[in-house]
């Protein structure tokens, strides 16, 4: 096939259906039983502390995962292709095409002794098997998609000869090379300064209605969850404890950790600046969990019955599901 053959139709967004998914490193399971549906051309926020599990969520459905991680139990599907399944040629073949994989630190991510223009074409040489002048065009095409006003200057340069900001959105060129259905976005804009950070959002924004793309953004940054998200799910522990639209989740939380989150971002935000550092008693749990909810060794409302029972997800109100004993008590 050659590289004019490859279809770039303007919307591909399809809905993302994880279910019972599970992952461990060894004998640690870092992921449990989590199931979540990101709606076609939608964006999830995955939100939690670290530790959560959420970019070890990230980087198993992007089938990503490091040497001695593996998917466990559970599926992952786009447009009917279980991500979770695929080997061999079917896996390489979706990655980037079904699932594209925003990471962090584009500074790590990029190689620093190849100009960017070459590093965005190589992605077309390897996987379309474009010509170099035909990987070359796309390159700049990339480029300027991504706002980039001077592609062909900009090609030319090393990592390090750009800006933060620039080089987060020469990353993002590379992962859309192929308008993949599913963007999953790994804290892209954590290093960056605010200003820069609201640009990357908005150019994430307009390529998602452009490209019809569905999105999965990792934070903990509630700000951008605001500025973002169309649904929210809050991991702890390794397992999803609550699942809902962002308005609900801002302003009728109902899991004890959602809310202790959002006292965080809110007396940061609110708080006089001697009184700014609102926390989560405790820490999240490292290595294994408690019995019982994972959560009960910092909640202010645990009761005896959290101690020794596992919370199940129950429905609290339309596409709104929470995993706690006490949430009638607590409403
Ligand atoms: Fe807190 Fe108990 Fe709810 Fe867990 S189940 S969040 S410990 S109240």
């Amino acid at each position: 096939m050659t590289v004019t053959e490859v279809p770039r139709p303007d919307t591909l967004g399809s809905e993302v259906k994880i279910e019972r998914l599970s992952v461990t490193y060894g004998s640690f399971t870092a992921v449990r039983d989590v199931s979540l549906t990101v709606p076609a051309g939608t964006t999830t926020a995955l939100v939690g502390e670290s530790g959560s599990g959420k970019s070890t969520l990230a980087l198993a459905a992007s089938r990503l995962l490091p040497p001695g991680a593996r998917i466990s139990a559970g599926s992952v599907v786009v447009d009917d292709t279980d991500l979770a399944t695929l080997t061999g040629k079917p896996l390489r073949q979706a990655r980037g095409r079904v699932a594209a994989y925003l990471a962090q630190d584009a500074s790590a991510a990029l190689n620093p002794v190849i100009r960017v223009g070459r590093q965005i074409g190589e992605v077309h040489r390897l996987r379309e098997d474009a010509s170099r002048r035909q990987a070359d065009t796309l390159a700049l095409e990339g480029l300027a998609d991504v706002g980039i006003s001077d592609p062909e200057r900009v090609a030319r340069l090393y990592p390090h000869q750009i800006s933060g900001g620039m080089r987060q959105r020469v990353m993002i060129a590379t992962a859309l090379a192929f308008r993949p259905q599913l963007l999953i976005a790994d804290e892209p804009t954590t290093a960056l300064d605010v200003t820069v950070q609201a640009e990357i959002l908005a150019l994430v924004s307009r390529l998602q209605k452009e490209y019809g793309l569905t999105v999965v953004w990792i934070t903990h940054d509630m700000s951008v969850v605001a500025e973002l998200a169309d649904r929210v799910a809050v991991l702890y522990g390794g397992r999803l404890v609550e699942h809902t639209d962002v308005l609900s989740a801002f302003e009728s939380p109902r899991h004890p950790y959602t809310r202790a989150l959002l006292e965080c971002f809110q007396g940061s935000r609110d708080a006089a600046p001697k009184e700014r550092f609102t926390t989560i008693s405790g820490n999240p749990p490292v290595g294994g969990l408690p019995t019982g909810c994972p959560f009960h060794p910092r909640c202010r409302d645990a009761s005896s019955e959290c101690q020794t029972a596992l919370p199940e997800p129950q429905l609290v109100a339309t596409g709104h599901h929470a995993a706690c004993h006490r949430l009638e008590d607590l409403r």
